[in-house]
């Protein structure tokens, strides 16, 4: 047959994941010649074959690629006849726009693990043990193209015998940009709480010190972990005091699927997600009866992963024991990712263990739960992120959506792709917002992106919404960035604001490609609505075009503004007066007795008035006045607490719900309570309040012929979610992005579409 010249462009997750070996395996299977290259698109084949040996190529192509790849686009042409002794790889050439992804870090793999237990491999015991298949990526990433020389991993120069690996194109560490061994990669260092190196690191001195009961700040792959043996009770309780979290439930790392039954009861997808190449904390059903009420207290559920880096793996295969493992952040601050910051913490762990390899992009874990055979990600970081996330529509200009305030992530959105950043966090302090800034530095840098459009929450005052006018003004300041870039018929940067509720929607229908009108039910805490009230119980039909709400929970005051977040009893006492007005003075139950008489007199003031009382439909606030009124929860010591604590008084054999009124688009929830305060068992009341909510959803969504979409923080209410679905065994919900604001970010990129429609119409 007649060889021809082809150039094929591969683009996804392609780089760093082994792909150009794997091509060059196929070029000898196929007897083919020409090279392969990494480019800032993704990969570049040019070889010489015929049509049929093409055929082979592609479809081989298609159904081998390397386990951490995944392809979004293969394209090809015929080019005029090259000739070629062999086949080689070739260095990376730089150009054009970046698109290619960026690998997320991943667990190690399986013949990793087997090296690092095995004595005679040159890598037994080797900490920072990887391969092509394996270890740390994106959080070791100063830009692209993913070579050693872009990555914390150029300050380390490898050894003869790592070389040869590095550039076998048959070796499993053939271009593994992270790789290493005892004598040329990595190294451990473990110290005092004052940064003495006092002992030698060996894993027997970190379990031993493990072991007597002490806190060890380990740095990991993304940041930094507070560890101690999780069945020392001691030990987790001077966590406890030392981290001001009485609480708030631990994460637990297992050494295996064996230790992690031992504390939960794990079902068939919960187990595939915890042994997954991305190795989540995976909430579970906690084994009864409970080891310990340390870990979570209260909640009969259990947050457990599996160790991810040959590290971890070491001390646990070493100990035998579960591990209490959190970030090491200070409350409301980013996760720490280098020794100065680990200092803020100084008074909580006894030792670090410590290495010196930079993390260069700070990545919490990823948190994930399994409801109805169905994954909900909680909080969508280290492992999935920041992989791109394809939309159902190309993008005509580069967007830029910086998320809401809490829980926030940034996307840049440009073609038909979305790129995700991992959680952020709250942006609740000078840190986090610093370090936000930095996530879209990176973001722009790696991508060398520029927003056309930069969208943003509504909310006037979130740090986000500060954050896009800076950056518009900055530009303003600036106009020699811009020059010469007018082809897409923007000269500078536009802000579009996205509704926070219709953003939560659109986030599910860009991740599931929906293109149509869909039905969409946000219960969430509380985002800016465009009344300028605190909207939360939200039943809107949306496209991309536009949002119409047709319904919503009835408006009712939160009693000192933000405050009311953190303390369901002002929500309640403020629902109270709207039943039962000047009389709630004199009431007797959990929430009045939740407040002094002065204090009483003085809400009452506040509400009747209207002063820092803003109005809300937030079913979040709903939950929390329930959990009040009922004597759960006054005060919450972290979020989500009360809902917590509602899931677990929930009594599946309960039946029946609470009457609500619903007219003109608006869900009055005031008879909803009075059934509640009716009713003198506290499990019976919450069980049906859960049940209410699932009619409220029925009423409003039957007269719709149309896809049922949920999202909103709410939903991650296990409960809830699983009564929602058996329900509406076929309502959406997103299982890639977060259903809370973290899922935002990808709504606010499609969100733009209907700002554009509207501007051009306009003109
Ligand atoms: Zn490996
Ligand atoms: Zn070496």
């Amino acid at each position: 047959m007649e060889l021809c010249t082809y150039k094929v462009n591969i683009t996804g997750t392609v780089q760093g994941v082994g792909f150009r070996p794997f091509i060059y395996a196929l070029a000898q299977r196929y007897l083919i010649t020409g090279t392969v290259s990494n480019n800032s698109k993704g990969v570049e084949i040019v070889l010489n074959t015929d049509s049929f040996t093409f055929k082979q190529l592609l479809t081989a192509i298609e159904y081998e690629y390397p386990p951490l790849a995944s392809i979004n686009t293969v394209k090809y042409e015929n080019l005029s006849y090259q000739s070629f002794d062999d086949f080689k790889i070739i260095e990376t050439k730089e150009a054009g726009d970046v698109t290619a992804n960026i690998p997320p870090d991943v667990s190690i793999c399986k013949e990793c693990e087997k090296e690092l237990f095995d004595s005679s491999n040159r890598r037994y015991g080797y900490p920072f043990i990887t391969c092509t298949h394996c270890g740390v990526r994106y959080s070791i990433i100063y830009d692209l193209p993913y070579d050693r020389v872009n990555t914390s991993m150029k300050f380390f120069k490898m050894c003869e015998v790592c070389e040869e690996e590095y550039i076998n194109p048959l070796d499993r560490r053939y271009h593994a940009q992270p790789i290493g061994c005892h004598d040329c990669g990595p190294k451990l260092e473990l110290m005092d709480n004052v940064g003495r190196g006092v002992l030698s690191p060996t894993i027997d001195n970190v379990v031993n010190l493990l072991k007597e009961g002490n806190i060890i700040a380990v740095k990991g792959v993304g940041g930094y972990h507070l560890i101690c043996d999780a069945t020392n009770e001691e030990a987790i309780q001077k966590l406890r005091e030392r981290k001001h979290r009485p609480t708030k439930p631990f994460a637990v790392m297992v050494r295996d699927m064996e230790m992690a039954r031992e504390l939960g009861e794990i079902n068939e997808l919960e187990e595939q997600l915890l042994t997954s190449k991305e190795k989540p904390i995976v909430v579970v059903g906690e084994r009864t009866p409970r080891p310990t009420d340390m870990i979570a207290p209260n909640i009969s559920r259990i947050g457990l992963f599996l160790p991810y880096t040959p590290l971890h793996l070491l001390i646990l295969d070493k100990l035998q024991r579960p591990l209490v493992a959190t970030s090491a952040n200070v409350t409301d601050e980013p996760i720490c990712t280098n020794l100065e910051d680990l200092e803020k913490l100084q008074g909580v762990y006894d030792y670090v263990l410590e290495h010196n390899r930079e993390i260069v992009n700070g990545c919490d874990d990823s948190v994930v739960m399994v409801v109805n055979e169905q994954q909900v990600i909680l909080r969508r970081a280290r492992g999935y992120a920041p992989v791109s996330i394809k939309l159902p529509f190309k993008l005509e200009h580069n967007v830029l959506a910086l998320g809401a305030n809490q829980k926030s992530t940034i996307a840049i959105g440009f073609d038909n792709q979305v790129i995700l950043s991992p959680h952020i966090g709250d942006l609740d302090s000078i840190g986090s917002v610093e370090y936000y800034k930095k996530n879209i530095k990176t973001l722009e840098r790696m991508y060398h992106f520029k927003a056309d459009i930069i969208a943003h929450d509504m909310h006037p005052q979130y740090e986000s919404t500060k954050v896009a006018k800076e950056l518009v003004l900055r530009q303003a300041q600036e106009p020699s960035i811009r020059q010469g870039e007018e082809a897409n018929n923007l000269s500078v940067t536009e802000l579009v604001e996205v509704q926070h509720h219709y953003a939560h929607i659109l986030g599910v229908m860009a991740e599931k490609q929906i293109t149509g009108k869909v039905f969409g039910v946000a219960f969430d805490g509380t985002g800016y609505g465009n009344d300028g009230k605190l909207w939360g119980g939200e039943f809107m039909i949306c496209d991309y075009e536009g949002y119409e709400r047709v319904a919503h929970i009835d408006y009712f005051k939160l009693l000192g503004g933000a405050k009311a977040i953190k303390e369901p009893r002002r929500v309640a006492l403020s629902l109270l007066f709207d039943l039962y007005g000047e009389e709630v003075l004199t009431l007797e139950n959990p929430t009045t007795q939740a407040f002094n008489p002065t204090e009483l007199r003085t809400y009452f003031i506040a509400w009747q008035k209207g002063l820092n009382a803003p109005e809300s439909s937030s079913v979040g606030r709903l939950f929390d006045a329930v959990a009040s009124l009922l004597g759960i929860c006054q005060v919450m010591s972290f979020e989500g607490e009360s809902g917590m604590m509602m899931e677990e008084l929930y009594d599946s054999s309960v039946v029946g719900y609470y009457s609500f009124r619903y007219k003109d688009g608006k869900i009055d929830v005031l008879p909803i309570l009075v059934g509640m305060l009716a009713e003198n068992d506290t499990t019976i009341a919450i069980s049906k309040f859960f049940h209410t909510l699932v009619e409220m959803i029925a009423v409003v969504y039957a007269p719709y012929d149309l896809p049922l979409v949920l999202s909103g923080g709410v939903f991650q209410n296990r409960v809830l979610l699983g009564l929602v679905l058996e329900r509406f065994p076929e309502a959406i919900i997103s299982n890639t992005i977060p259903p809370n604001d973290g899922g935002i970010a990808l709504g606010q990129v499609a969100g733009y579409l209907n700002k554009m429609k509207e501007k051009n119409e306009r003109e």
